[in-house]
C-alpha cells in the first residue's frame, strides 16, 4: 500500500469558498480523470480529487507540480482513420490545439463531444461550461 499521508508539506492549495478554509496538500495522480488532481484535507481528514481551476490559491512549488502534470497529462494530438497525427488545417486538430491550451488553463479534460446548450457550437474539451463563451456572456 502507498503511504499516501507521507505527503510533501510544501505542496499546497488553498480551495474556492464553497470548500472548507485552511490547507489542503497534493498527493498524486488519482487515474480517474485527465487531469484531475488527487488531495488530502487535514480538517476533515479525508481524501478527495480537484481540478486547477478549483484552487483559489498556492505557493510557487504548488503551481509548477500543476504546470508539469498538466503537461504530462495533455491528452495525444487526434489521428485519421490510418493512425497519422493530424495537422492543421484539420478542424480536429485546430479543436484539439485550442483545448490544450484551455486545459492549461482550467485542468479539466471531458473526453467526448460536447455542445452548447443554447447555440450548438462545439465545445472546446476542456471548456467547463455547458454555455459557450458567447452565450455565457449574454445571460
Ligand atoms: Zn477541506
Ligand atoms: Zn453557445
Amino acid at each position: 500500500m502507498r503511504d499516501w499521508l507521507n505527503f510533501d508539506k510544501k505542496l499546497w492549495f488553498e480551495l474556492h469558498d464553497e470548500h472548507c478554509d485552511g490547507k489542503h496538500y497534493i498527493l498524486g495522480n488519482p487515474h480517474t480523470f485527465t487531469g484531475r488532481i488527487f488531495a488530502y484535507c487535514p480538517q476533515k481528514d479525508a481524501f478527495f480529487n480537484i481540478s486547477l481551476e478549483e484552487i483559489k490559491e498556492m505557493p510557487t512549488e504548488t503551481e509548477y507540480w500543476i504546470k508539469g502534470f498538466i503537461s504530462g497529462n495533455e491528452p495525444s494530438r487526434p489521428v485519421d482513420e490510418e493512425g497519422k497525427p493530424l495537422a492543421p488545417p484539420s478542424q480536429d486538430y485546430i479543436h484539439w490545439e485550442e483545448s490544450v491550451e484551455l486545459f492549461h488553463k482550467t485542468g479539466y479534460w471531458y473526453p467526448g463531444e460536447r455542445h452548447c446548450e443554447i447555440c450548438g457550437v462545439k465545445l472546446l474539451n476542456s471548456w467547463t461550461e455547458f454555455d459557450c463563451e458567447n452565450c455565457l456572456d449574454k445571460n
